[in-house]
């Protein structure tokens, strides 16, 4: 009894640490269970209020306006001494006033702060489970190792960094277990407009969550930075750095270093405790800046990521070695991948077990090597600050003097808000033999994070590795890019199981069989994402690298800026005109902003001024415009009215059209969100004057999420119904503008006499994926490039370029150079198909036009530089457009219509001959379904060859034929059998015809009768 007391006291004292099943119900990484972010807050509150090893801070505030905290986790002795621990970091960081004694002194002394986040892409749910259960075990445990690193780390844990997508996502979860639709996609986005793309946008800042996150370290200096993520390449359990190359070339080579010893040393701590699975390298490069994690390589803090294997939400899932890729079914050790997995479950638990060794490996490394990780962040800085000292450029210089002066400001804001150093010029100057004005904006390349600035702001050449007769990596589908950078598709959960179709990968290829996408020749590794984002380039503006050392008396003239706000617009004169540049994009904003307050605009026919009345002096003052009064408006220029603006928004959860609208909004365009049933419901020209689709296929438009996939009313496209009333959307007199790979879907249900100059072509001929090109304006009166220069650089992602031909009505906008190679940064393999192509048309169609903007006008909101193209369609009408050429060619010289050579009975005479092709389609579909062992990857290989050559070439010439048909009711008729033979051809890849009789088939497609 004399113990009882002694007794209760220990017992109260632990039991004041709640375990996260007290609070949640459930274990972390239960079967069925997904913590939502509010839930996870709540645990975090509860242990904070428990232990003075854990405070909670407040970083800011999500899209949703969530109120978002961190969890930082150390000693009590280090928590009280946090400000002493972050200003020693801060110094180490900054480097300046530091000599090398000095901060060997201070890392001597001083707390490695390492950065561990539980992911981002809310579908990826392991991650935000396990940090939950990794400040548990951090603040219960006494174990020599937890107290080795309580002493010498102080963890910065993010719990979940979207929030708002993990909300989203478990309770999409929770509304569909036990149902059939317990796995299903969760349609929308998982970030209010750009869902897995928020993994795009380290550098760039966009959004809310970016910026929180890039403050978060610029007031924490962590040196390590650890981004948790799903999915690993199948069937590894986890992938872990080394990086495969490429890498990017700006970063400290240290950076490189310790990202790699970090990578082993986790993979040795997984094999340690029992979790093996393990894989490095691989195809997860580390080119682009964009990624939340490597962008800080640039600042010199060790930056990384992993890839845990992920089934679906929590929901568990058994896996044989016959799952497996047929090179990993021998389980043989490799260099990169020494504990193989050997198949069997996989559940949500696992997937926390080995992200939790896998974090619990860095804090291990970063205790150990503490003082030499602080001391290489001093290191890589001061380096960097020497480099730039000895070699160009020197400096950057971003003239005042701009065609559009709010982007160069915005770029200029960009960079404050990576945290690098820019200076404003007090008086003119001069560099590489140039005068400047004075406003112009000096960033000096010495100082510790320049390796940011040289990466966004150079020319990036993609490495042309030469082929070594290695296997080559495919870098479409699945992990880091989940859309693989295409934007079309969701991040999908899905295992990497055989068979799975990599979404949203081009033209097929990785069907059924699971046959890897050919690679260019010259390259063994496909870029994971874009090759090239120069951001001058990108936005239009004028940036001048410093060829020689800034002299003395030119730093004498420059003051260090903390923070720029846009100037504002100098409005000279009293009215009633007010005349203004279409050169900037915030001209358009503030276009908009009058339409709005009920003032009048109009756009000159032959220049590039816009002229408003009203009182629109404080508007275009407000949105740094500048403007001179004029005493009437000129006879010719067209008025604008305010545009009734619709974007689809389709179920998938569309990457580009959540970017369209952020965009939108923050140049102050008002528009609706269209689902499929508005589409379908038809009379849009009454509701609206332009409607916008954005990047996707043709197909997923029509088709959408397949039917059984998810909850009926998230199935389906806008189909035969959908396409029916944009059309007549357009007959009526609508603008309609399709983005990128959408232009497609015009091209096809609008019958254009159109063709995509780069369709069919092989990666080996012709490779373009996310690449800056140089085109040409061809028709400078043209009011959708008003304003624009006359050869601007815009993004080609894997994208179009177009073919018109003799019958077409209307206008190309712009053309890649026809005599040039247009590559301009990035990799481009094939110039040859692009010269001479067209990048933007405007086709008349009835009363109507459509847009088509083969390339990506509003990429990632990086490309200011060509938001034009988008912002001037979206006025643009009918009553604008250029008296259409008459069509030239067509009429008379073919023989007539109906005669045996007419355009109708070429079409038909194909169509018979594909009729024909489909039986042997047919019995490969049946060889490939019947087909067992080693036998079904032949035959399946044999299956896919087919039908790529039926799908890329064989309907796009019975396409082509159609275009040059006149008889519209006809040319309908034409569209819905080629359709049908497209959802046939397409279904022969997946679907198991082998017990259906061809005769069947034919009829259930409706393709036994040819119109
Ligand atoms: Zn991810």
């Amino acid at each position: 009894m004399r113990f009882a007391p002694l007794l209760l006291l220990s017992t109260a004292l632990f039991a004041q640490i709640p375990t996260p099943e007290s609070v949640l119900g459930h274990k972390v990484g239960e079967d069925f269970y997904l913590a939502s972010y509010d839930e996870s807050l709540g645990y975090f509150q509860k242990l904070a209020a428990s232990t003075d090893k854990l405070k909670l801070v407040k970083v800011g505030k999500t899209t949703q306006g969530r109120d978002w905290y961190i969890a930082i986790i150390s000693s009590p002795k280090n928590l009280a001494d946090f400000e002493k621990y972050r200003e020693t970091a801060r110094r180490l960081a900054l480097v300046r006033g530091l000599n090398d004694a000095e901060a060997h002194a201070l890392a001597h002394t001083g707390k490695v702060i390492v950065h561990i986040d539980g992911g981002l892409h809310a579908t990826e749910v392991a991650g935000a489970q396990h940090t939950i259960q990794l400040a548990y075990n951090l603040v219960s445990g006494t174990t020599p190792e937890i107290n080795h690193i309580l002493d010498n780390v102080i963890l910065l844990l993010w719990f979940c960094i979207n929030p708002d997508g993990q909300n989203m996502v478990a309770h999409w979860y929770k509304q569909n277990l036990g149902t059939e639709f317990e796995v299903s996609n969760m349609p929308g986005l998982w970030q209010e407009y750009i869902g897995h793309d928020n993994n795009r946008d380290g550098y760039m800042n966009n959004m809310v969550e970016s910026q929180v996150i890039t403050k978060a370290e610029l007031e924490y200096y962590p040196q390590v930075f650890y981004n948790h993520h799903q999915t690993a390449p199948f069937p590894a359990r986890i992938w872990i750095p080394p990086f495969g190359d490429p890498i990017s070339a700006d970063a400290h080579p240290l950076m490189w270093r310790w990202v790699n010893k970090f990578g082993t040393s986790m993979a040795a701590y997984l094999d340690e405790h029992g979790m093996p699975g393990s894989m490095h390298r691989g195809r997860f490069d580390d080119w682009y800046p964009g990624f939340v994690d490597h962008v800080n390589n640039f600042r010199n803090t060790i930056s990384f990521l992993t890839e845990t294997a992920l089934y679906r939400y929590a929901t568990p899932h058994f896996y044989t070695i016959e799952d497996f890729p047929r090179d990993k079914q021998d389980l043989r050790t490799e260099v990169f991948y020494s504990s193989p997995w050997k198949g069997g479950w996989w559940r949500l638990g696992d997937a926390v077990q080995t992200m939790l060794l896998a974090s619990m490996g860095v804090l291990d490394t970063a205790a150990n090597y503490r003082e030499d990780i602080e001391y290489t962040r001093y290191q890589a800085g001061k380096e960097t600050i020497e480099r730039f000292k000895k070699d160009p450029p020197y400096a950057y210089v971003i003239p005042h003097d701009q065609r559009d002066l709010p982007t160069a400001e915005t770029l200029v804001q960009k960079l404050l808000i990576d945290g690098i150093e820019v200076h404003a010029a007090s008086d003119r100057f001069t560099a590489n033999g140039s005068t400047y004005a004075a406003g112009s904006w000096v960033v000096l390349m010495d100082q510790p994070f320049a390796a940011l600035v040289k990466e966004l702001f150079d020319v990036q050449k993609y490495p042309e590795f030469h082929s070594t007769g290695a296997p080559i990596a495919a870098a479409e589908g699945g992990g880091r890019g989940g859309g693989g950078g295409r934007g079309a598709a969701p991040a999908s959960p899905a295992a990497p199981a055989p068979g799975a179709a990599a979404a949203g990968g081009r033209g097929g290829g990785r069907g059924a069989a699971g046959t890897g996408a050919a690679a260019p020749a010259s390259l063994t590794q496909l870029p994971y994402d874009v090759t090239g984002w120069t951001l001058p380039m990108q936005m239009g503006v004028e940036v001048v690298a410093v060829s020689q050392p800034v002299a003395d008396d030119t730093r004498k003239l420059l003051r260090k800026i903390d923070k720029l706000d846009s100037a504002p617009g100098k409005v000279e004169g009293s009215g009633p005109v007010f005349a203004f540049s279409h050169n900037s994009n915030a001209a358009l904003k503030a276009v908009n902003d009058i339409l709005d307050a009920g003032g009048s605009v109009s756009f000159d026919k032959s220049g590039s001024t816009i002229y408003a009345t009203g009182r629109v002096a404080p508007i275009l003052q407000k949105d740094s415009v500048d403007a001179k009064s004029l005493g009437e408006t000129p006879a010719a220029a067209w008025p604008v009215k305010k545009p009734r603006v619709g974007i689809y928004e389709p179920w998938s959860g569309n990457i580009d059209e959540g970017w369209t609208r952020w965009i939108f909004e923050q140049f102050h365009f008002a528009f609706t969100r269209l689902r499929n049933p508005d589409v379908q419901a038809g009379h849009l020209r009454d509701q609206f004057d332009s409607i916008v689709i954005a990047e996707q296929g043709a197909r997923q438009i029509m088709d959408g999420m397949q039917p059984g996939s998810v909850p009926g009313e998230y199935a389906g496209g806008i189909g035969e119904s959908g396409a029916d009333a944009l059309r007549q959307f357009v007959t009526q007199g609508g603008t309609l503008i399709t983005l990128g790979n959408a232009s497609l879907f015009a091209i096809e249900q609008f019958n254009l006499p159109v063709t995509n100059a780069v369709a069919g072509l092989r990666p080996d001929q012709f490779f373009c994926s996310g690449t800056l090109l140089k085109t040409e304006i061809r028709d400078p009166n043209h009011p959708i490039v008003a304003g624009m220069p006359l050869d601007p650089t815009v993004m080609f992602e894997r994208n179009v370029a177009f073919d018109t031909k003799p019958t077409f009505r209307g206008t190309i906008l712009s053309s890649y150079p026809r005599d040039r190679n247009p590559l301009r940064s990035g990799y481009l393999l094939g110039p040859e198909h692009l010269q001479g192509k067209a990048a933007a048309l405007d086709a008349a169609y009835g009363n109507g036009h459509v847009i088509l903007i083969g390339f990506r006008t509003q990429w990632r909101a990086q490309s200011h530089g060509t938001y034009k193209f988008l912002f001037n369609a979206v006025y643009y009408n009918a009553s604008m457009a250029p008296e259409p050429p008459a069509a030239s060619g067509g009429r008379g010289g073919r023989g007539g219509r109906g005669g045996a050579n007419s355009p109708e009975a070429q079409w038909k005479t194909q169509a018979e001959a594909l009729k024909t092709e489909l039986t042997a389609l047919h019995s490969q579909n049946r060889a490939y379904f019947t087909a067992r062992g080693p036998r079904a990857e032949d035959e399946g290989k044999k299956l896919e060859s087919m039908l790529d050559a039926f799908q890329r070439d064989r309907i796009p010439q019975l396409d082509d034929l159609r275009a040059q048909v006149e008889d519209q009711a006809a040319a309908r008729r034409e569209i819905t059998y080629s359709t049908q033979l497209k959802k046939l051809a397409a279904d022969l890849r997946t679907k198991d015809f082998s017990t259906t009789s061809l005769e069947d088939l034919l009829d259930q497609y409706k393709l036994a009768v040819i119109p």
